[in-house]
Formats: structure tokens, sequence, C-alpha cells
């Protein structure tokens, strides 16, 4: 089956599934109310799952390019004792890949080159997304600039105003009890390990290792929705000083109008469905989840794989999205538990006692363990798309 789509949201997800619709042959437009088509976000793992919903969207290659294997590394105390080690080769032997660490900027824009530039309308902020009879559906903006066609994907985010619109009673997003500052470093750094996460009480510390040797670093902090730092920067040099290498090394190798800072939100409750007539909910705007498991565009991407196999097989577009709802949402929520319990034994964690328990028994499983808990995740088929 063929036919029209539009999508809203040219985020990861957005440009996902516009690509996983063209190859099964639909005809697609990507509206974006940004000036621009760009990801604001410092670096992203991109796991096993991630990589193989790429490989049939047809850009895994140039993404497993243009990225770098996360092959060392693993989890510290401030003091800068190992609490796990990550061993990417192992990952590699079971899943055929590690986890490997990309600019955001650098995957949106690969994605982005898998579109017609024709397809993609900058500066379009939908507003309305109504059906029409007999199955169409109209998407519609702020100066009345009307689109319409059979299928509409709703990627626009966790904001998703599609989403509230469908489900009013929804409570949509809530913030996480954390916020999250990050950077890209302005050039190399000299790093022992392609990947770390530091956990000390209600903070967390981390580093992705890029391919030309310059570091993503993030900060997650348990703090209430809103606060801000006059110097972003000059604050994580003072919270995080005394942290082991190579924590000030990069900080000191940023500079400080390249710092992040975000909030992090999650859709706590979950939704009670992907699918509403011909609308589709997919990426953030369907399981915006917190970042502690590095999943959330991971599921984004699946997600696309999955409504372009259910539509390429299904009789009807009605039948293709119950089919993606039913193989998305379990599997995505889940993710989201998991993510949210993830944040809970690790950054979230500041009682002494509690933060003392989860070393010792993080330090006495063994890696194999650790590395099975990591697979439930990673290890994802994509349905064929051709
Ligand atoms: P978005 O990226 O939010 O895109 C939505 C787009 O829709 C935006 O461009 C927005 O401008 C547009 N839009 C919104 N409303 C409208 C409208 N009305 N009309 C038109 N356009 C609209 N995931 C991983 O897999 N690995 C990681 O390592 C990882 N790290 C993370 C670290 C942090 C700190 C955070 C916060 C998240 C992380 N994630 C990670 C999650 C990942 O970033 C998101 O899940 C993913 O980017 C979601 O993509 P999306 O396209 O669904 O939404």
């Amino acid at each position: 089956m063929v036919g029209t789509a539009v999508v809203v949201g040219g985020g990861i997800g957005g440009l996902a599934a516009a690509i996983g619709l063209r190859r099964i042959g639909w005809e697609i437009r990507v509206v974006e109310r940004a000036p621009v088509l760009e990801d604001a976000g410092a670096g992203i793992s991109l796991a096993a799952n991630g990589l193989r919903a790429l490989d049939e969207l047809g850009v895994g290659e140039a993404v497993r390019s243009a990225a770098r294997g996360q092959y060392s590394g693993g989890t510290r105390t401030p003091a800068g004792g190992w609490l796990t080690r990550m061993d990417g080769a192992l990952l590699e032997k079971a899943v055929g890949t590690p986890i490997v660490g990309i600019p955001r900027a650098t995957l949106h824009r690969l994605l982005r080159e898998a579109l017609p530039a024709e397809a993609l309308l900058i500066g379009y902020d939908a507003g309305a997304v109504r059906q029409t009879a007999p199955g169409r559906v109209r998407v519609e903006d702020g100066r009345g600039d009307v689109l319409e066609a059979d299928l509409v994907v709703a990627a626009d985010g966790i904001g998703s105003r599609i989403r509230s619109g469908l489900f009013p009673a929804h409570p949509g997003p809530v913030h996480s009890g954390s916020t999250v500052l990050r950077a890209l470093t302005e050039e190399a750094v000299d790093l022992r390990t392609d990947f770390e996460l530091t956990w000390g009480r209600g903070a967390e510390f981390g580093h992705i290792a890029f391919h030309d040797g310059r570091a993503e670093w993030h900060a997650v902090l348990s703090l209430p929705a809103g606060t801000r730092f006059p110097d972003p920067l000059a604050e994580l040099r003072r919270r995080f000083h005394d942290w082991h290498d190579p924590i000030p090394a990069l900080l000191d190798a940023t500079r400080p109008e390249a710092v992040l800072h975000h909030d992090i939100g999650e859709l706590r409750t979950p939704l009670p469905s992907y699918a509403v007539g011909r609308i589709a909910l997919l990426g953030d705007a369907a399981h915006a989840m917190t970042p502690h498991l590095g999943q959330g565009a991971c599921q984004a991407l699946e997600d696309a794989v999955t409504l372009a196999a259910a539509l390429a097989t299904a009789p009807t577009t009605e039948a293709a999205l119950a089919r993606y709802d039913a193989e998305r949402r379990p599997r995505s929520q889940a993710v989201a538990r998991a993510a949210r319990q993830a944040g809970r034994m690790g950054q979230r964690l500041t009682h002494p006692v509690a933060v003392g328990l989860r070393n010792t028994a993080m330090r006495l499983t063994p890696s194999r363990t650790a590395t099975r808990m990591i697979l439930r995740h990673h290890a994802w088929t994509p349905p064929r798309l051709r």
C-alpha cells in the first residue's frame, strides 16, 4: 500500500520516519516549526537496536563511519574507582556492534541528506490536525497554510501539541527531578576511555568520545525545574572540581557559551495508544523517557522502521497503525520504565547507605551479567523494509 504522509517534526524521529516511508514508496512532507533544521543537543550514543534501524533505513553505514565505537570505559565513583567496566568487544560479539558515539549535528545531517530537500518544509508550526472524510488528515499552521495527506506522523517531541489534542485528559510530560548541562569540547581531548559515567550523590558526570577526538560531556543534577546558573560552566567547575580525571579537563576544554542547560522531562503516564485514526505518534511525542539508558532516539528509530514495515504490508492504513501500536507500545514503554529505574539506582540515589550498597552490588556483578542486562534493550531485530 502506498500513500501520502505529513510528518510533523524534523527531529531524529521525524526524519527517520520520513526516510522509512519514502523507502516503501510513500510521498512525504516533513514540517518543522524551527527556522532551520538542526539538532540542538551535543552528542548522542546509539546502541545496536538504533544502528540496526538505521541500517534498514539505508543510512547505517554513513552513521557508522562518522561515529566512534565505544569499546572502553564504564561506571566510576567520583574518586575514580571503577564500579563496572564496559566491554565493547563483548557487545560487538553479542549484537554485532559496540555502542557508538556521534555528534548530534552529524547524525541529524546524515538523516537530512537521505531526504530530498523539497520534502522538508521549515518554519511551519503545525497547529490543528483533523481527520477529514474519507480517510484523509488535514494539518494547518497558524497562518492557515493547509496540508492534506493519508497519514500524519506526529513526531513533534516531548511537548507534542498533537498528542495533547488527541489525548486531552492525559497529564502530559512531567519534570523528572533532574536537569542536564552538556557540551561538546572545543578541541580534541586526551581521554583514556571512550565512554564513562560517574555517579556521585544526586549527580552524574559522563563523557562520550567522538571520531575526531573531541568529546561530549554531560552533568546531570537532581534539581527543581527551572533552576538556572548565571555562569553554568563556573558552577560545574565548583561542583566537580574534586572529581576524578578527566572531568576537570573536559570542563577546561569547553567554551562557556557551548554549555546547554535543559530540564529533563518524561512522559511518566504511558499513553493508551500510539495511533488514533490516521495519526501515528512516534519518538518523544509517544514515549519521552529519561536519558539514563541512552535509548530515547534508539526507540524513535525503532518506531520509524516498524511504522514503515507495517504500512508496507498491512491491507489498510488503519490495520498498519493498529499493528504499529501493538508492536511499539509495550516495548518502548518498558524501556522508558527501565530508564526511570536506572536513574533511580544511579544518578538520583543520594542516601549514603543506599549509595554504598549499590556500589558494592555493582562491583560484585560479573561483566557478563552486566552485559546481559544491557542486551535486554539493545538486542532487537528490525522488520525488513526491502
Ligand atoms: P525531538 O528531537 O524533540 O524533535 C521534535 C521536533 O518537532 C523538533 O524539531 C521541534 O522543533 C518540532 N516540532 C515541535 N512542535 C512542532 C509543531 N507544532 N510543528 C512543527 N514542528 C514541531 N537517546 C539516545 O538514543 N541516545 C542517547 O545517548 C541519548 N542521550 C540523551 C541525552 C539527553 C540529555 C537527553 C535529554 C536525551 C537523550 N536521548 C538519547 C533521547 C533523544 O535525544 C530523544 O529521544 C530524541 O532526540 C527524540 O527525537 P524526536 O524526533 O522524537 O523529538
